[in-house]
């Protein structure tokens, strides 16, 4: 069988189903997260990239969608996964809650959300701590928003805050500003958008700019895609998750589950984002482990009614899953 997710026809799927699922929590802007679950011959597979990305930005999403549907995954060297839960930039309060309730023993906090102060992510992180608790790991992610000078101030303040930080995921755009950072700053900095936006994700040059690559399966292109991504950038690697449905999840796990090293929790337990699910036992965490599947699970299909939207939301992400087939054809 073709190893190319690319040459996979779209009219080999035995089912294709357009899902919306209301987010508990607004999350890097988003409220709702929409996506297609595909069925092949080795099993489902998801297609969910965000509103705002390009049609040619979305071919390794279909890619990586069709490779769960049409080769599988490869054989996993373990059999779980520790995940972080993560905690979007609300108030200390339910930063606590979200902690509290994840059962995880390392936190991903989002911070320098548009708007926000500075003080309401030194509080957020805080309470997070006092979550956790003394051993408990906490990583910030900055999603590329400041620029050097205010990165080295701030994470140096937040590193106060959480009583020592584990590492902090993109603070600026460009790999030469997070070579900057890290060499003003004592805590490690993980290259996330630097990898998975860049041209091409093979030769970006993060191992003098980074101390941690944070990969995904669905924009890098597929698991077996990732882990040539992987191991091109040298450097240890933290898988994390795009939010999608617990089908999309698997993906993850299972990439997280084929890693040779995996030396940090995973940004894995972020179905507890989602009001919702369309599996009947959905990937949430227990004691801050996930199972590694070794194949994708099957929508229950009354949840999938469920999450069905409305006739023109269908047609608009069908429309979409053929155009992104186009692009990545021509
Ligand atoms: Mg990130």
């Amino acid at each position: 069988m073709a190893s190319d997710p690319g040459t996979f026809d779209l009219t080999q799927l035995d089912a294709v189903r357009v899902y919306s699922l209301p987010m508990r929590t607004r999350f890097r802007g988003v409220t709702v997260r929409q996506g297609v679950l595909l069925n092949g011959p080795e099993g489902w597979g998801e297609f969910c990239p965000f509103e705002d990305y390009s049609d040619a930005d979305c071919v390794p999403w279909l890619d990586a969608a069709l490779e769960s549907c049409f080769l599988g995954w490869p054989t996993p060297v373990r059999e779980t996964v520790p995940v972080n839960c993560t905690v979007p930039a609300v108030d200390p309060r339910r930063a606590h809650e979200f902690v509290a309730n994840s059962g995880c023993h390392t936190a991903k906090v989002k911070v320098a959300e548009p708007g926000d102060p500075a003080s309401a992510d030194a509080e957020r992180v805080e309470a997070v701590r006092q979550a956790l608790g003394s051993s408990g790991a906490i990583r910030v992610d900055a999603n590329a928003a400041w620029d050097v000078d205010t990165a080295v101030h701030r994470i140096r303040e937040l590193d106060r805050a959480a009583g020592g930080l584990e590492y902090v995921e993109q603070p600026c755009p460009s790999v030469a500003e997070l070579a900057s950072v890290r060499r003003r700053v004592d805590v490690r900095v993980a290259a996330d958008e630097s990898i998975r936006r860049a041209e091409d994700p093979l030769r970006v040059a993060v191992a003098e700019a980074a101390d941690v690559a944070v990969i995904k399966a669905a924009p890098l292109g597929g698991v077996r895609r990732s882990l040539e991504v992987a191991e091109a950038c040298g450097l240890p690697c933290v898988v994390s998750s795009a939010v999608e449905s617990s089908v999309g999840l698997a993906a993850q796990l299972a990439l997280a589950g084929a890693l040779p090293e995996l030396p940090f929790a995973c940004g894995l337990g972020t179905v507890a984002l989602l009001d919702g699910d369309v599996v009947t036992d959905p990937l949430l965490p227990v004691d801050g482990q996930l199972p590694v599947p070794t194949h994708p699970p099957c929508p229950a299909p009354a949840l999938v009614a469920a999450a069905t939207p409305v006739a023109e939301t269908q047609h608009r992400w069908l429309e979409r899953l053929y155009r992104v087939r186009l692009a990545s054809t021509t």
